[in-house]
């Protein structure tokens, strides 16, 4: 079991062939679906009522559990002495909060995973880091918000980091204006939630006619549309008003649950959104839940090997998406690529960085 992701590590993140990877992937997730069977009488319960094998020959064939399931039940592979940390999604009230426990082992591979991500896009120096929130948001070191989270897992990145916002969400012009001072002819990384950006960033700047003229950066983005959808703002209008207000900057959404954090999927220089080696999508019928193929529209499940503290290898989320190729993205990247286009109607809405009021 331990020796499960350290094998992972040594492999190349994005230029395995899917065929090659698919093997690796079922393997490791047979494993796992072991491992949760005997160390989470749940999800025991779970595979028992579904009538789920542990052990099948290919990924379309894995056992997989719904993403509400983990605001229902606690779900959790390690004992209560053994959390390290909760990682909480944020919804909009109590009952509509994914619980995640982790282990120490577990948040540490989390970063890992996602260190290893994203330097394939930023490289291996840490970069000076601008982060697009106020430092309060991860105030709190035992719980994490899914904004939280998401801070404090990809500051591993970079150094100097410096919070662009005040704790009432107004831009803090001296601490970005010193920072950029500071870093003038570096690369520099920005990061923050894709709402927190356009609004308390990027539409600020705009309406008070300044820009920041950053020479070179990268920005990282995540996290829902749907509220910049009733804007009407998509990927590209985001990204064209980041060029126009931030200057220079190499833009990459990118896409992940807190179920699975660690093993983000991010958005190529073409625009679409990649499979690292860890990890994998299948896009699931929404009426009868058959697996369909590449170019159909249809609900997003998740396989990620890093999941160990909690059965959340397989997971069935309620967000539509659509594979758009494998193996053959003009970027270069193998595996699969793939488009998002947010929450399966009806279904219940979920913040993330959306929930800030
Ligand atoms: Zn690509």
């Amino acid at each position: 079991m331990d020796d499960l992701l350290s094998s992972f590590y040594s492999l190349p993140v994005f230029d395995l062939k899917h065929d090659e990877k698919r093997i690796l992937l079922n393997n490791a997730l047979n494993q796992l679906n072991i491992h949760h069977y005997n160390n989470c009488k749940e999800y025991r319960n779970l595979i028992n009522a579904m009538s789920f094998k542990l052990e099948v020959s290919d990924c379309q064939q894995q056992p997989y559990i719904v993403a509400r399931l983990f605001k229902m039940l606690e779900l959790k592979s390690i004992s209560s002495d053994n959390i390290f940390k909760r990682l909480y999604s944020s919804g909009t009230s109590s009952e509509n909060v994914s619980n995640i426990f982790l282990d120490g082992q577990s948040a540490k591979e989390q970063s890992k995973v996602l260190s290893k991500i994203l330097q394939e896009f930023t490289g291996k120096q840490r970069l000076p880091m601008l982060l697009i929130d106020s430092p309060d948001i991860i105030k709190n070191k035992k719980s994490f918000s899914a904004r939280g989270a998401g801070i404090k897992g990809l500051s591993f990145l970079g150094r100097d980091h410096t919070y662009a916002l005040n704790s009432d969400m107004s831009i803090n012009y001296k601490a970005i204006d010193d920072f950029l001072v500071k870093h003038s002819n570096q690369t520099i990384l920005i990061f923050g939630f894709t709402f927190m950006i356009w609004k308390y960033l990027v539409q600020p700047l705009k309406e008070q006619g300044q820009s920041l003229n950053i020479a070179n950066s990268i920005l990282f983005h995540s996290g829902g549309w749907k509220k910049l959808q009733t804007q009407s703002v998509d990927n590209h209008t985001f990204k064209q008003f980041c060029y126009d207000i931030l200057g220079n900057t190499r833009v990459h959404n990118f896409y992940g649950m807190v179920e699975q954090t660690g093993t983000v999927y991010v958005e190529c220089e073409h625009g679409f959104l990649h499979t690292p080696v860890f990890s994998d999508i299948l896009i699931r019928d929404i009426q009868t839940y058959r697996v369909l193929d590449n170019g159909e529209k249809g609900l997003i499940q998740l396989l990620s090997v890093l999941p160990r503290s909690y059965p959340g290898h397989s997971i069935l989320t309620e967000d539509l998406g659509r594979i758009i190729g494998t193996d053959n993205c003009s970027c270069g990247r193998k595996g699969h690529y793939f488009h998002v286009y947010g929450r399966l109607p009806q279904s219940e809405t979920r913040g993330c960085s959306d929930t800030y009021q």
